[in-house]
Protein backbone atom coordinates (compact mmCIF):
# COMPACT_ATOMS: atom_id res chain seq x y z
CA UNK A 1 0.00 0.00 0.00
CA UNK A 2 2.62 2.81 1.21
CA UNK A 3 4.86 1.81 -2.25
CA UNK A 4 1.75 2.26 -4.13
CA UNK A 5 0.92 5.65 -2.66
CA UNK A 6 5.01 6.40 -3.03
CA UNK A 7 4.74 5.39 -6.67
CA UNK A 8 1.32 7.44 -7.48
CA UNK A 9 3.07 10.37 -5.37
CA UNK A 10 6.08 10.33 -8.03
CA UNK A 11 4.05 9.88 -10.80
CA UNK A 12 1.74 13.30 -9.51
CA UNK A 13 4.93 15.06 -9.11
CA UNK A 14 6.27 14.29 -12.81
CA UNK A 15 2.83 15.69 -14.19
CA UNK A 16 2.83 18.54 -12.29
CA UNK A 17 6.56 19.38 -12.57
CA UNK A 18 6.60 18.86 -16.31
CA UNK A 19 3.18 20.83 -16.96
CA UNK A 20 4.92 23.84 -15.07
CA UNK A 21 8.08 23.13 -17.45
CA UNK A 22 6.16 23.61 -20.32
CA UNK A 23 4.11 26.27 -19.40
CA UNK A 24 7.08 28.17 -19.09
CA UNK A 25 8.56 27.24 -22.67
CA UNK A 26 8.49 29.15 -25.37
CA UNK A 27 6.69 27.71 -28.43
CA UNK A 28 9.19 27.14 -31.54
CA UNK A 29 7.57 28.46 -34.33
CA UNK A 30 8.60 32.71 -34.08
CA UNK A 31 4.28 34.19 -34.20
CA UNK A 32 3.76 31.88 -31.69
CA UNK A 33 6.44 32.67 -29.77
CA UNK A 34 5.81 36.54 -30.06
CA UNK A 35 2.15 36.15 -28.95
CA UNK A 36 3.41 34.07 -25.91
CA UNK A 37 5.80 36.68 -24.71
CA UNK A 38 3.32 39.36 -25.71
CA UNK A 39 6.64 41.48 -26.84
CA UNK A 40 8.21 41.84 -30.03
CA UNK A 41 11.62 43.61 -30.16
CA UNK A 42 12.40 45.11 -33.69
CA UNK A 43 15.96 46.31 -35.21
CA UNK A 44 15.70 49.54 -36.28
CA UNK A 45 17.88 52.68 -37.28
CA UNK A 46 17.96 55.96 -36.03
CA UNK A 47 20.64 57.65 -38.32
CA UNK A 48 18.50 57.18 -41.32
CA UNK A 49 15.67 60.58 -41.11
CA UNK A 50 12.99 60.60 -42.36
CA UNK A 51 12.83 56.28 -41.61
CA UNK A 52 14.29 55.96 -38.28
CA UNK A 53 15.70 59.21 -36.24
CA UNK A 54 15.82 60.57 -32.93
CA UNK A 55 13.53 63.84 -32.25
CA UNK A 56 13.00 65.48 -29.09
CA UNK A 57 14.64 62.43 -27.17
CA UNK A 58 11.71 60.04 -29.24
CA UNK A 59 12.33 57.87 -31.84
CA UNK A 60 10.35 58.66 -34.84
CA UNK A 61 9.83 57.98 -39.12
CA UNK A 62 9.12 55.94 -41.59
CA UNK A 63 9.84 52.79 -40.27
CA UNK A 64 8.90 53.45 -36.83
CA UNK A 65 5.20 53.58 -37.97
CA UNK A 66 5.71 50.99 -40.05
CA UNK A 67 7.01 48.72 -37.03
CA UNK A 68 4.14 50.34 -34.21
CA UNK A 69 1.16 48.85 -37.03
CA UNK A 70 2.42 45.77 -37.46
CA UNK A 71 2.64 45.27 -33.85
CA UNK A 72 -0.92 46.71 -33.68
CA UNK A 73 -1.61 44.06 -35.79
CA UNK A 74 0.19 41.26 -34.81
CA UNK A 75 -0.67 41.93 -30.65
CA UNK A 76 -3.60 44.24 -30.60
CA UNK A 77 -1.09 47.15 -28.74
CA UNK A 78 1.69 49.30 -30.48
CA UNK A 79 3.51 49.87 -27.13
CA UNK A 80 4.57 46.09 -26.82
CA UNK A 81 7.64 46.60 -29.17
CA UNK A 82 11.47 46.54 -28.30
CA UNK A 83 13.40 48.80 -30.52
CA UNK A 84 16.82 47.99 -30.80
CA UNK A 85 19.33 50.19 -32.78
CA UNK A 86 20.82 48.59 -35.73
CA UNK A 87 22.86 50.13 -38.07
CA UNK A 88 23.66 49.01 -42.33
CA UNK A 89 26.19 46.91 -41.12
CA UNK A 90 25.13 44.93 -37.88
CA UNK A 91 21.29 44.39 -39.17
CA UNK A 92 22.07 40.59 -40.54
CA UNK A 93 24.05 39.63 -37.22
CA UNK A 94 21.27 41.09 -35.04
CA UNK A 95 18.76 39.29 -36.58
CA UNK A 96 20.80 36.02 -36.61
CA UNK A 97 22.12 35.94 -33.69
CA UNK A 98 18.83 36.71 -32.06
CA UNK A 99 19.05 39.93 -31.04
CA UNK A 100 15.99 41.07 -32.32
CA UNK A 101 12.88 39.11 -33.68
CA UNK A 102 12.71 41.33 -36.74
CA UNK A 103 14.61 44.08 -38.68
CA UNK A 104 12.85 47.42 -39.85
CA UNK A 105 15.42 49.82 -40.65
CA UNK A 106 15.98 50.54 -44.75
CA UNK A 107 16.68 47.15 -45.55
CA UNK A 108 16.52 46.64 -49.45
CA UNK A 109 15.58 43.06 -50.53
CA UNK A 110 18.51 41.71 -52.31
CA UNK A 111 20.01 38.33 -54.05
CA UNK A 112 23.31 37.84 -51.50
CA UNK A 113 21.25 39.04 -48.76
CA UNK A 114 18.24 36.56 -49.37
CA UNK A 115 21.12 33.60 -48.93
CA UNK A 116 21.17 34.16 -45.27
CA UNK A 117 18.19 35.90 -43.87
CA UNK A 118 14.13 35.86 -45.48
CA UNK A 119 12.36 39.11 -45.99
CA UNK A 120 8.57 39.84 -46.52
CA UNK A 121 6.79 41.87 -49.32
CA UNK A 122 8.43 44.95 -49.87
CA UNK A 123 6.67 48.19 -48.09
CA UNK A 124 8.44 50.75 -50.22
CA UNK A 125 10.30 51.47 -52.85
CA UNK A 126 13.67 53.84 -52.74
CA UNK A 127 16.39 54.29 -55.61
CA UNK A 128 19.75 55.00 -54.97
CA UNK A 129 21.26 58.64 -55.86
CA UNK A 130 24.03 60.65 -55.32
CA UNK A 131 23.86 63.82 -53.01
CA UNK A 132 26.44 66.84 -53.96
CA UNK A 133 26.93 70.42 -52.51
CA UNK A 134 24.98 72.73 -54.89
CA UNK A 135 27.50 74.59 -56.40
CA UNK A 136 29.06 71.13 -57.41
CA UNK A 137 29.87 70.37 -61.52
CA UNK A 138 29.82 66.32 -61.27
CA UNK A 139 26.75 65.45 -63.10
CA UNK A 140 26.82 61.61 -63.50
CA UNK A 141 28.18 58.85 -61.61
CA UNK A 142 31.16 58.15 -64.23
CA UNK A 143 32.44 61.53 -62.88
CA UNK A 144 33.38 59.86 -59.42
CA UNK A 145 35.67 57.65 -60.80
CA UNK A 146 38.56 60.45 -60.83
CA UNK A 147 36.65 61.35 -56.98
CA UNK A 148 36.30 60.44 -53.69
CA UNK A 149 32.46 59.07 -53.00
CA UNK A 150 31.11 58.20 -49.72
CA UNK A 151 28.50 55.52 -48.60
CA UNK A 152 27.49 53.87 -46.06
CA UNK A 153 29.19 50.68 -44.79
CA UNK A 154 26.89 47.46 -45.05
CA UNK A 155 24.72 49.46 -47.36
CA UNK A 156 23.88 47.96 -51.05
CA UNK A 157 25.39 51.33 -52.25
CA UNK A 158 28.84 50.00 -51.81
CA UNK A 159 28.18 47.00 -55.11
CA UNK A 160 26.57 50.06 -56.98
CA UNK A 161 29.78 52.14 -57.25
CA UNK A 162 32.46 49.35 -57.62
CA UNK A 163 30.06 48.62 -60.50
CA UNK A 164 29.23 52.10 -62.11
CA UNK A 165 32.40 53.49 -61.20
CA UNK A 166 35.09 51.68 -60.00
CA UNK A 167 38.10 53.92 -59.89
CA UNK A 168 36.51 55.81 -57.58
CA UNK A 169 37.82 56.29 -54.14
CA UNK A 170 35.04 55.11 -52.14
CA UNK A 171 35.27 55.95 -48.55
CA UNK A 172 32.54 53.84 -45.93
CA UNK A 173 31.13 54.89 -42.35
CA UNK A 174 29.24 52.98 -40.34
CA UNK A 175 26.75 55.85 -40.32
CA UNK A 176 25.01 58.12 -41.93
CA UNK A 177 25.56 61.11 -40.07
CA UNK A 178 29.37 60.71 -40.06
CA UNK A 179 29.44 60.01 -43.95
CA UNK A 180 27.60 63.68 -44.07
CA UNK A 181 30.28 64.87 -42.39
CA UNK A 182 32.72 63.95 -44.76
CA UNK A 183 30.94 66.02 -47.28
CA UNK A 184 30.54 68.70 -45.46
CA UNK A 185 33.96 68.79 -44.72
CA UNK A 186 34.81 68.14 -48.38
CA UNK A 187 36.35 65.24 -47.95
CA UNK A 188 34.43 63.10 -50.38
CA UNK A 189 32.37 64.51 -53.70
CA UNK A 190 29.65 63.44 -53.39
CA UNK A 191 27.88 60.53 -51.10
CA UNK A 192 25.98 57.89 -52.97
CA UNK A 193 22.57 56.33 -51.14
CA UNK A 194 19.05 56.06 -51.03
CA UNK A 195 17.43 58.78 -51.83
CA UNK A 196 14.85 58.43 -49.11
CA UNK A 197 18.20 58.63 -46.72
CA UNK A 198 19.81 61.87 -48.68
CA UNK A 199 16.23 63.75 -48.32
CA UNK A 200 16.48 63.37 -44.84
CA UNK A 201 19.92 65.39 -44.74
CA UNK A 202 18.37 67.69 -47.42
CA UNK A 203 15.46 68.30 -45.10
CA UNK A 204 18.00 69.64 -42.16
CA UNK A 205 20.76 71.23 -44.46
CA UNK A 206 21.24 74.41 -46.79
CA UNK A 207 23.56 74.05 -49.89
CA UNK A 208 23.08 70.82 -51.12
CA UNK A 209 21.64 68.72 -54.08
CA UNK A 210 20.04 65.09 -55.44
CA UNK A 211 20.99 64.52 -58.74
CA UNK A 212 17.86 63.20 -60.94
CA UNK A 213 19.63 60.04 -61.90
CA UNK A 214 18.69 56.91 -59.88
CA UNK A 215 21.13 53.98 -60.39
CA UNK A 216 18.83 51.03 -58.28
CA UNK A 217 15.46 50.07 -57.35
CA UNK A 218 15.48 49.72 -53.49
CA UNK A 219 12.87 47.74 -51.95
CA UNK A 220 12.67 47.70 -48.70
CA UNK A 221 11.18 44.56 -47.05
CA UNK A 222 10.83 43.42 -43.21
CA UNK A 223 13.55 40.96 -42.28
CA UNK A 224 13.43 37.96 -40.58
CA UNK A 225 15.20 34.93 -40.11
CA UNK A 226 15.15 32.07 -42.05
CA UNK A 227 13.57 28.45 -42.04
CA UNK A 228 10.82 26.70 -40.73
CA UNK A 229 9.92 28.67 -37.33
CA UNK A 230 9.21 31.62 -39.09
CA UNK A 231 7.14 30.50 -42.48
CA UNK A 232 4.20 31.39 -40.09
CA UNK A 233 5.42 34.82 -39.29
CA UNK A 234 6.10 35.54 -43.06
CA UNK A 235 2.89 34.92 -43.82
CA UNK A 236 1.36 36.88 -41.01
CA UNK A 237 3.69 40.02 -41.94
CA UNK A 238 2.87 39.76 -45.70
CA UNK A 239 -0.99 39.59 -44.80
CA UNK A 240 -0.66 42.93 -42.52
CA UNK A 241 1.69 44.55 -45.60
CA UNK A 242 -0.64 43.93 -48.06
CA UNK A 243 -3.30 45.49 -45.22
CA UNK A 244 -1.80 48.23 -45.32
CA UNK A 245 -1.07 48.51 -48.32
CA UNK A 246 -5.05 48.22 -49.39
CA UNK A 247 -6.47 50.69 -47.12
CA UNK A 248 -3.73 53.07 -48.15
CA UNK A 249 -2.21 53.13 -44.32
CA UNK A 250 1.13 53.02 -46.27
CA UNK A 251 0.39 55.95 -48.37
CA UNK A 252 -0.52 57.66 -45.27
CA UNK A 253 2.66 56.75 -43.31
CA UNK A 254 4.57 57.78 -46.70
CA UNK A 255 2.68 61.54 -47.10
CA UNK A 256 3.41 61.70 -43.80
CA UNK A 257 7.31 61.77 -43.89
CA UNK A 258 8.23 62.11 -47.49
CA UNK A 259 5.55 64.11 -48.88
CA UNK A 260 8.41 66.41 -51.17
CA UNK A 261 10.69 63.87 -52.39
CA UNK A 262 10.31 65.01 -56.01
CA UNK A 263 10.77 68.15 -55.35
CA UNK A 264 14.66 68.06 -54.10
CA UNK A 265 15.71 67.14 -57.97
N1 LIG B 1 18.46 50.31 -48.65
C1 LIG B 1 19.86 50.17 -48.66
C2 LIG B 1 20.31 48.90 -47.97
O1 LIG B 1 19.51 48.13 -47.55
C3 LIG B 1 20.58 51.35 -48.08
C4 LIG B 1 19.96 51.92 -46.88
C5 LIG B 1 20.62 51.51 -45.64
O2 LIG B 1 21.75 51.82 -45.41
O3 LIG B 1 19.93 50.90 -44.84
O4 LIG B 1 21.46 48.66 -47.88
Amino acid sequence: MKKVSLLLLIILCTVFLSGCINTNKEPKDMLSRIKFRNKITIGIKKDSKPFGFIKDGELQGFDVDVARNITKRLLGDESLIEFVNVTADSRISDLNSGKVDMIIATMSINAKRADIIDFTSPYFIAGQALMIPDNSKLNSIENLNTRKVGIILGSTGEKTIRLLAPNAMVIGKRNYDDVFQLLKEKKVDAILADDTILYGFIMDNKGYKILPARYTRECYAVAIRQGEENKELKEELNKIINYMQQSGKLNRIKEKWIPNLQKTE
